[in-house]
C-alpha cells in the first residue's frame, strides 16, 4: 500500500483537483490511501473565524462568505457544463448538487461555531479550523467517485486518537494503530482480481479524542497525519506531492538558483524540519524512520520527474549548504523584575508558561539577567504569555524578524547573507549557523 499526501496548494482550484485526480488515476496498481489538507489558504481564513480571533463582525461575515464562495467555485469548476464529459447531464447536475449540499452543511456548522460562546482559544481553534479538511476531502472523494475512481471517505477523527492537547494533539499510538488496523486496513485490502486497487480518502491535520472532540496536530500537520497512518499501516512508501520538484536546498520563493536534493538521510530531514524547512512538518520523519518507510517528495506539476527520497542514506546527495528562513518571527526578551539571575527557577516558570500555551521556541539565548527567545508571531498567544509572566518578569519584544538557519555554512556564505542587515542574535555550532535579522 502507498500513502499519498496532497497539501493545500495541490488542491487549491478545480484545475488542481483535476490534476490530482490524474495522479491518483495513474497510481492504482496498489491500494492507495490519500491524505488531503484544506484547500489553498482555507486554514488561514478559518483561523480568523474562531470566536476569540481579533476580527470584527463585518470582517468575519466577509471572510465566511469568501470562503464559502471559494469552495462553491471549485465545485462548480469540477461539475460545470464544460467539465469532463464522463456522464450524462442529469448525473452531472445531480453530483454537483449532492456535493454542494454536503459542503453547505459543513458551512452551517461553521456559522454555528462562529456564533458559539468562546471557551478556550486552543479548543475553539480545533473545533473551527478542522472544517477545512472535512470540506476538502468531501469534495475530492465525491469528485473521484464521479470520475469512476471508486473510493471511500474516512473520518480520520475515528482513526487518529490524540489527547486533549488542543492545537497540538499528542498521538495515542496504540489506540491509533488499533483503529487503523481494524477500520482502515480492511478498506485497503489488495484486490487480486481487479486491475484497479482500492482507494481511501481521508483528512490530514486533524484527529479526535476519546470523548469525540476534534483536535489538530499543529499547523501544516497533514504530512504528519500521513506519516502516522503510514506507520500504523506499514505502508510501502509515503509520497508528498508538492509545488516544488523535490526537497530543495532553499525555499525557491526566497532564493534563486536552488539545488534539488536527490537523497537525504532521515536524520538530516529531521534537522531540516526542526529548523523550519517548510517542505515537511517537523514530526513527519520519525515514524517513517522507525519503520524504514521511504518518503518521496514529488512535483504535482511534473509527476514524471524523480523528486527527492528521504530514507536510510549515509549523507545528502548532492552535497551543498542548506538554507532555512522563518519569517514573521518575534524576539522576546524576558527579564526577572527582581534582578535575579536567569537560572533554573526562572527558566522553569518561563518554560511552563510556554508549554501551557503550546508556544514553540525556535531559538533561545540567555545572559545573566535576560532570556531571549525567538517564536512565531501570534498576537493572541503573545498577549496571553505576557499575562502569565508579567507578575515576575519584564517582557520586551521585537517583531517583523527573520530567523535564518544555514546548515553546512561557510564564513563566505554568512557574510553574504548578512551583508547590510541588522543582526539581533547569532549562534553557531560546527554544522549550523543561526541568525535573527530584521525582515
Ligand atoms: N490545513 C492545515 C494547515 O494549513 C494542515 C496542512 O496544510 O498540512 O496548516
Ligand atoms: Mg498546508
Amino acid at each position: 500500500m502507498n500513502i499519498f499526501k496532497f497539501g493545500g496548494a495541490s488542491v487549491n482550484s478545480a484545475d488542481a483537483v483535476r490534476n490530482m485526480s490524474n495522479i491518483v488515476a495513474a497510481h492504482r496498481k496498489q491500494p492507495l490511501l490519500i491524505v488531503v489538507s484544506a484547500m489553498g489558504k482555507t486554514t488561514n481564513a478559518l483561523e480568523r473565524l474562531i470566536p476569540e480571533a481579533d476580527t470584527n463582525d463585518a470582517e468575519r461575515q466577509s471572510t465566511f462568505q469568501q470562503l464559502q464562495a471559494y469552495h462553491h467555485d471549485i465545485i462548480k469548476g469540477l461539475y460545470g457544463p464544460s467539465s469532463d464529459n464522463v456522464v450524462t447531464e442529469a448525473l452531472r447536475q445531480d453530483a454537483h448538487r449532492h456535493t454542494l449540499g454536503k459542503v453547505d452543511s459543513f458551512f452551517e456548522l461553521l456559522s454555528m461555531r462562529m456564533a458559539s460562546h468562546p471557551t478556550t482559544y486552543n479548543f475553539d481553534y480545533d473545533q473551527t479550523v478542522s472544517l477545512g479538511e472535512l470540506i476538502s476531502t468531501t469534495i475530492i472523494s465525491d469528485y473521484l467517485n464521479y470520475l469512476g475512481i471508486n473510493n471511500r471517505w474516512v473520518d480520520v477523527r475515528d482513526i487518529i486518537r490524540t489527547d486533549a492537547n488542543y492545537r497540538e494533539g499528542n498521538v495515542d499510538w496504540d489506540a491509533t494503530r488499533l483503529n487503523a488496523q481494524s477500520r482502515l486496513l480492511p478498506l485497503l485490502q489488495a484486490d487480486n482480481e481487479g486491475l484497479d486497487q482500492p482507494v481511501v480518502v481521508t483528512q490530514g491535520f486533524i484527529g479526535g479524542t476519546v470523548a469525540h472532540t476534534t483536535t489538530t496536530l499543529g499547523r501544516e500537520g497533514s504530512d504528519y497525519s500521513a506519516a502516522i497512518l503510514s506507520y500504523c499501516l506499514n505502508a510501502e512508501t509515503m509520497t508528498i506531492w508538492k509545488d516544488v520538484p523535490g526537497f530543495l536546498n532553499a525555499d525557491p520563493k526566497v532564493f534563486d538558483n536552488t539545488i534539488k536534493i536527490d537523497q537525504m538521510p532521515y536524520n538530516e530531514a529531521i534537522e531540516q524540519a526542526y529548523y523550519g524547512a517548510s517542505v515537511i512538518h517537523p514530526k513527519t520523519v520519525k515514524p517513517l524512520q522507525n519503520k524504514g518507510i521511504q518518503l518521496c517528495i514529488k512535483s504535482f506539476n511534473d509527476p514524471s520527474q524523480e523528486g527527492s527520497v528521504i530514507g536510510p542514506f549515509k549523507s545528502i546527495r548532492p552535497q551543498c549548504p542548506l538554507y532555512i528562513v522563518k519569517h514573521d518571527q518575534v524576539l522576546l526578551s524576558i527579564m526577572p523584575k527582581d534582578f535575579s539571575f536567569i537560572a533554573e527557577d526562572n527558566l522553569k516558570t518561563i518554560f511552563s508558561a510556554l508549554a501551557s500555551l503550546n508556544i514553540r521556541v525556535n531559538l533561545m539565548q540567555n545572559s545573566a539577567l535576560s532570556f531571549s527567545l525567538c517564536i512565531d508571531n501570534n498576537p493572541v498567544l503573545l498577549k496571553q504569555l505576557q499575562e502569565l509572566l508579567s507578575k515576575n518578569f519584564l517582557l520586551r519584544y521585537n517583531e517583523h524578524l527573520q530567523l535564518i538557519t544555514i546548515r553546512y555554512y561557510t564564513q563566505a556564505i554568512i557574510d553574504q547573507m548578512v551583508a547590510g542587515r541588522n543582526i539581533l542574535v547569532q549562534q553557531r555550532s560546527r554544522t549550523t549557523a543561526q541568525l535573527v535579522v530584521i525582515q
